[in-house]
């Protein structure tokens, strides 16, 4: 938990945001700003930087993230037609919150890039 971070405070309950999905090593939150019909990002609850940083997390913290996105897709309904996951490691990929998150976008066809 890093007071300075925003993604921590969330997962901490301060802002009161509705997590769509949760397990014990990550929350799934919708993106406030969606660039697509679905947009939510998975945020492992241990606060880690960037992509860079993942080996921070331990086995069962990599795991359970990465099954929260595939529960996601299926609770979004988008784990048969597809979906993008993403995340922006470092300021030129355009990363803006220092908490390692995956967006999981989809709901329709993704044809262009992820800005
Ligand atoms: P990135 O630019 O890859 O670091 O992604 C950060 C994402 O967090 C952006 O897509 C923002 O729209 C999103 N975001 C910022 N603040 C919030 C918030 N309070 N709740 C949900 N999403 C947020
Ligand atoms: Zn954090």
């Amino acid at each position: 938990m890093s007071v300075d971070c925003l993604f921590c405070r969330i997962i901490a309950g301060e802002f009161g945001t509705e997590f769509v999905a949760e397990n014990d090593h990550a929350v799934a939150f919708r993106d406030i700003h969606p660039q697509a019909p679905v947009h939510v990002l998975v945020v492992p609850k241990q606060h880690v930087a960037a992509f860079r940083s993942r080996r921070e997390l331990d086995a069962d913290g990599m795991a359970g993230m990465f099954a929260l996105i595939d529960e996601v897709a299926k609770r979004e309904g988008i784990d048969q037609g597809g979906y993008r996951v993403v995340t922006n490691d470092g300021p030129d990929a355009g990363q803006t919150v220092f908490h390692l998150h995956w967006h999981v976008l989809g709901g329709t066809p993704l044809t262009g890039g992820f800005a």
